[in-house]
């Protein structure tokens, strides 16, 4: 059922219109033509009252917008539904343009008839053009850091070859210092090669195109522990879940998402039986999946810092790139979702990601 606005005779109505000086607004008959014109309107569109009254709205709209017949567009959905959101490019007198935002509302009269419309917007142009450069220099950025990390794999590969080379050759054949000189350089180009290799693996993930599949959360943990079944066997790990739901996403994302926190159960998991737990709840606008184990824990003074890049708390005693949960909150960040950790050292840790319904 449409949200239907209905209207009452008002003595103020005319005043409060008046009053508001940052939203135009403008009332429309039928067919289309301004009946008034508040001096929000004049302010933003350069236009006077008495020379809008009775013009069709559409000479407010672009070029483009009139050819496409936006202004009956939104006019028809807004009998439809109740509204109508009004998000585009809009002209002034003298031509130039501005980001207008707001909604379109059909008013009905007391027998739920049309009898015009009332369109409220504002100039966002400020904002748009500044969620624009972000958009564009985070691109960019992205771009950078893929870039960089291409190009320094083959330096690298170079440096860390030779490196690796004189070790063989030379070690024992000069004096204890030029051994761990030559040690220390092996050791660092390899490290340097493993953090271009993760970052470059980073740099690769794309935002979800909306290429969603409807996926059964069980099967794809089916999938995962069968994808590391051999770190499994080998630590002995015990793997359960609960009863999973079945959710649009982009399957290898997902996955990805799952292997990695799992991975990082087993790993940083109780050293004699590492046990993990999976499960979800379901809140009205969010599906939440939890990922338990009985390992090591984590102080709270870092649980916002594991996510970083890079970040490693336990560098000397466990292999790692500090990629992975870095990759997972890209993930579950692009689907519009939280991710976060509860725990106490010792005693385990879960790890939360949420995901909106769509
Ligand atoms: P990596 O495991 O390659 O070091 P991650 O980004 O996956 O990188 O994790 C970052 C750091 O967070 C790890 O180095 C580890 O110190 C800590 N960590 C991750 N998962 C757990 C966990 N389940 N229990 C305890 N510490 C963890």
């Amino acid at each position: 059922m449409p949200n239907k606005t209905v209207v009452h005779p008002d003595e103020d109505a005319a005043a409060i219109l008046e009053a508001i000086k940052d939203f135009a607004v403008i009332r429309i008959d039928l067919d289309g033509l301004i009946t008034s014109w508040n001096a929000g309107a004049e302010k933003m569109l350069g236009y006077e009252a008495s020379e809008m009254i009775g013009r069709p709205t559409s000479m407010i709209f672009t070029e483009a917008g009139r050819k496409s017949k936006k202004a009956e567009e939104e006019m028809a959905m807004a009998k439809k539904s109740g509204s109508s959101v009004d998000e585009r490019w809009h002209v002034r007198k003298d031509g130039t343009i501005f980001w207008g935002s707001g909604v379109m509302t059909c008013l009905f009269d007391e027998a739920q008839k049309p009898k015009g419309f009332v369109k409220i917007f504002r100039d966002m142009s400020e904002q748009k053009r500044l969620t624009e450069t972000l958009l564009r220099s985070n691109k960019e950025l992205e771009q950078y850091a893929h870039t960089i990390s291409h190009d320094l794999q083959e330096p690298l590969r170079v440096l860390a070859g030779y490196a690796e080379l004189l070790k063989m050759r030379y070690t024992g054949k000069l004096d204890a210092e030029a051994d761990q000189f030559i040690a220390s350089l092996a050791e660092g180009a390899m490290r340097a090669q493993k953090m271009i290799r993760a970052l470059l693996d980073f740099s690769k993930l794309k935002a979800p195109e909306g290429k969603y599949e409807e996926i059964n959360f069980e099967s794809l943990i089916k999938d995962a522990i069968k994808n590391l079944q051999f770190l499994i066997q080998e630590r002995n790990a015990h793997i359960k879940f609960t009863s999973l739901p079945v959710l649009a996403a982009d399957p290898q994302q997902m996955l990805q998402l799952f292997q990695n926190l799992i991975t990082n159960a087993i790993k940083y998991g109780n050293r004699e039986r590492p046990e993990v737990f999976i499960s979800a709840d379901e809140t009205p606008n969010e599906w939440i999946f939890s990922i338990q184990d009985n390992g090591i824990g984590i102080a709270a003074e870092n649980f916002d810092k594991i996510f970083d890049l890079f970040a490693r708390l336990h560098e000397k005693e466990y292999e790692g790139s500090g990629i992975g949960l870095a990759l997972c909150k890209k993930i579950v960040e692009s689907y519009g979702g939280r991710i976060w950790v509860k725990s106490e050292l010792g005693k385990g840790a879960t790890f939360y990601f949420s995901i909106p319904k769509t």
